[in-house]
C-alpha cells in the first residue's frame, strides 16, 4: 500500500491526509468508487447524511476488502437534524445506514446560523463522542464567530473544520482562526469543482513535476498541511488523486499558487448567508 501521511487530530486521534469525497455521487456509483479507492490505498473516505449515498459508502468499505476500522469515514449531521435529540438521532441513522457501530468523525454539516441551533446540536456531538458513536467530533462551514461560541461555551475544540478551499479561494483567515484553536484545517471542493484544472499556473507547475493539474493542485493542499478530499467517480482518476505522495512543490510553485488567491472566488455558499 501506498504509505501515506496521517495528520494528528488535537483528541489524539489522527486522519490521513487525503481522502475521498462522494458529493453527488448515488449509492450505486459509491459503492464502486470507494471500492476502487480502497484498492488504489485510500484510507479515508467522507460523505454525509444529505449526500444521501452513506448505504452504498457502506457497501462500498466491505466490498473494498480492508478490515474495518482501518478505514477513517467521516459523516455529517444535516443542517435540518439540528437540534440536541435531532442530531443524536441523526447520527444513529446515518450509523445504521453505513452499517458502522461508530464513525470516526462526525461533523455539524454547516452552522445555518439562522436556525439558532449549532451550539446545541455541538453539545449533541459531544455526547455522541461520549456514548462512542463519533471517535472524533468536528465541524464543517464554521466561521471564526460559530468556532469561538461553541468552544466557549463547552469547552471541547472541535478536531477540524471542513471548508471550502482551492487554490483561487485560499482561506487565509478562516485557517489562521482554525490554528489558533488547534482545529485543523480541511479542504472541501480542493479542485475548485475540476474549474481550476485549466488554470495555466496550475498547468506550468505540474508539467514541471510531471503530474497532473489534478495531482498539483492536491499535492498544494498536502504542502499547506490540510486534510484534502478530492471527488471522482471515474477509476483512473480515483488511482490519479491519490499518486500526489512521490514529489512535493518547491518555494516558487508555492509563490506561484499563492498568487492565484482570489477573495471573490467562492464557488459554494456562504456561511453566513446560506438559507438552508
Ligand atoms: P472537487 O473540487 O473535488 O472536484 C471534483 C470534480 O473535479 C469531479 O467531479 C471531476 O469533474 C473533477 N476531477 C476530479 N479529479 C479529476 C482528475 N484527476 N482529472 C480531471 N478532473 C477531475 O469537488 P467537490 O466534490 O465539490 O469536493 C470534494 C468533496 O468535498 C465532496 O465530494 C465532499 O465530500 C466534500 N464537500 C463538502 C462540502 C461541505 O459543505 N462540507 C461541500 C462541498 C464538498
Amino acid at each position: 500500500m501506498t504509505e501515506q501521511p496521517l495528520v494528528a487530530l488535537n483528541d489524539g486521534n489522527a486522519i490521513p491526509q487525503v481522502g475521498l469525497g462522494v458529493w453527488q455521487t448515488p449509492n450505486d456509483v459509491a459503492v464502486e468508487a470507494v471500492k476502487t479507492a480502497l484498492e488504489a490505498g485510500y484510507r479515508h473516505v467522507d460523505t454525509a447524511a444529505i449526500y444521501g449515498n452513506e448505504d452504498g459508502v457502506g457497501e462500498g468499505l466491505r466490498a473494498g476488502g480492508v478490515p474495518p476500522g482501518e478505514v477513517f469515514v467521516t459523516t455529517k449531521v444535516w443542517n435540518e437534524d439540528q437540534g440536541y435529540d435531532e442530531a443524536l438521532r441523526a447520527a444513529q441513522a446515518s450509523l445504521k445506514r453505513l452499517g458502522l457501530e461508530q464513525v470516526d468523525l462526525l461533523l455539524i454539516h454547516w452552522p445555518s446560523p439562522w436556525r439558532g441551533k449549532y451550539l446545541e446540536t455541538w453539545k449533541a456531538l459531544v455526547q455522541a463522542q461520549k456514548d462512542g458513536l463519533a471517535r472524533s467530533i468536528g465541524v464543517s462551514n464554521f466561521e471564526p464567530e460559530h468556532l469561538e461560541r461553541i468552544v466557549g461555551e463547552t469547552g471541547v475544540v472541535p478536531v477540524l473544520n471542513q471548508i471550502e478551499l482551492h487554490p483561487r479561494f485560499q482561506q487565509k483567515a478562516a485557517r489562521a482562526a482554525n490554528a489558533a484553536h488547534g482545529v485543523r484545517t480541511e479542504s472541501w471542493s480542493p479542485l475548485g469543482q475540476g474549474r481550476l484544472l485549466t488554470d495555466p499556473v496550475i498547468a506550468n507547475v505540474a508539467r514541471k513535476h510531471g503530474v497532473t493539474p489534478a495531482q498539483a493542485i492536491i499535492r498544494w493542499h498536502v504542502d499547506n498541511d490540510l486534510i484534502v478530499i478530492p471527488k471522482s467517480v471515474t477509476p483512473s482518476r480515483i488511482r490519479e488523486n491519490f499518486e500526489v505522495f512521490g514529489f512535493r512543490l518547491d518555494a516558487d510553485d508555492l509563490a506561484a499558487i499563492a498568487a492565484l488567491d482570489d477573495p471573490e472566488g467562492r464557488i459554494g455558499a456562504h456561511p453566513l448567508h446560506a438559507k438552508f
